[in-house]
């Protein structure tokens, strides 16, 4: 449920709301908004009587929040979120961040060469996966913690932020320290335990959709990145898993708007993972973009062909720079533009 004050309702006004709230036995948050300041209520499962909120001095209305995931929802949040990084890179609102890179992080040259082809591509985020969650264990598992200390050297000469995939609570405290956004990968959507510690790292989240999973369990991840306290959420559409085997996921791009109408949090498209084909990758980032997409995710390496992990998708540097090209113009017929790279000071 949440509590829609009055426009010049009093700081007085908000804390006794707060206080009724608490005597009630649940768990209140005053959110100031531009126009007005709202309190949620969380911590409660059903319905609550709101007849003893609505007669409070300075309350306009009472919204019941109908969804399941509460502070995720359009209901509780009508305006977009925009996750603000480093360097004034934005997700959401007017920008489409581009985040691209190789799947993982195999040497320091081979992630330095990625960080400049990138940036001088014009993307701002550069990805690459220092630990890969791998359908056989024999695959190739990432570097580790090495991975890191590169990715970090990459930002630092390039300029480029870094998004990188946690697979558990330590692989985010270890994230933390060098990465701007913490990715969890779709194998990891339902991962309770690492959501609950990614929702308590002071870094933003991108949340990539299960293979299997709804839109609604998607939404219900996210909240419980937001109930933990981390409301920089961006979310992921990768594809699902179909009966069709012609390409590696089927791309759900509908998931955009229909993201968007029910929550307020940024999605991002990853047509790398998405489709598995490097032939397709190009087509379905524009259908992306067109589709209303707050940025696209896109693996490209600067030799696919000896890529250790998802070569076959990964696109060649000539390609991306074809992408950004592509993506630039459709975004401007949307009234949209791409986010530019990073001004990092220091
Ligand atoms: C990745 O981004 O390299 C990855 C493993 O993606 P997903 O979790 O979507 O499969
Ligand atoms: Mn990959």
């Amino acid at each position: 449920m949440l509590i829609v004050m009055r426009h010049g309702a009093t700081e007085a006004e908000v804390q006794r709301v707060v206080a009724v709230i608490q005597e009630m036995g649940y768990e209140a948050r005053a959110m100031p908004g531009a126009q007005r300041t709202a309190v949620g209520i969380v911590g409660n499962d059903g319905r609550i009587d709101a007849s003893r909120l609505e007669g409070l001095p300075g309350v306009q209305e009472v919204i019941q929040v109908t969804k399941p995931y509460k502070q995720v929802s359009r209901e509780w949040k009508p305006e977009a979120t925009v996750v603000r990084l480093a360097g004034g890179v934005a997700i959401g609102g007017t920008e489409i961040a581009v985040i691209a890179g190789p799947c993982s992080v195999e040497s320091e040259r081979q992630i330095l060469d990625a960080a400049r082809l990138v940036k001088d591509a014009g993307a701002a985020i550069l990805r690459g996966g220092a630990w890969k969650p791998r359908s056989s264990p024999y695959s190739f598992q990432g570097l580790g913690k090495p991975a890191l200390k590169m990715l970090a050297k990459a930002r630092a000469e390039t300029g480029v932020l870094i998004c990188t995939e946690a697979m558990d609570a330590e692989g985010v405290a270890a994230i933390g320290d060098v990465a701007d956004i913490i990715q969890i990968g779709a194998r990891n959507m339902q991962n309770f335990s690492l959501l609950k510690a990614a929702g308590r790292a002071k870094k933003p989240v991108l949340l990539k959709r299960g293979m299997s999973a709804t839109i609604e369990e998607l939404l219900l991840s996210a909240e419980y990145l937001l109930a933990e306290g981390n409301h920089d959420v961006i979310l992921c559409e990768r594809g699902v898993r179909s009966f069709d085997t012609a390409t590696r996921n089927l791309f759900d791009l509908t998931a955009i708007p229909v993201v968007h109408k029910l929550s307020h949090l940024p999605i991002i498209a990853d047509p790398s993972h998405g489709t598995g084909l490097r032939d397709k990758v190009i087509p379905m980032a524009r259908a992306a973009v067109a589709a209303g997409a707050d940025g696209i995710m896109v693996e490209v390496h600067p030799n696919p062909e000896g890529a250790l992990s998802d070569g076959a998708q990964s696109l060649f540097p000539e390609q991306f720079v074809q992408l950004m090209r592509e993506a630039r113009a459709i975004a401007e017929v949307i009234g949209r533009h791409v986010a530019e790279p990073a001004l990092l000071g220091g």
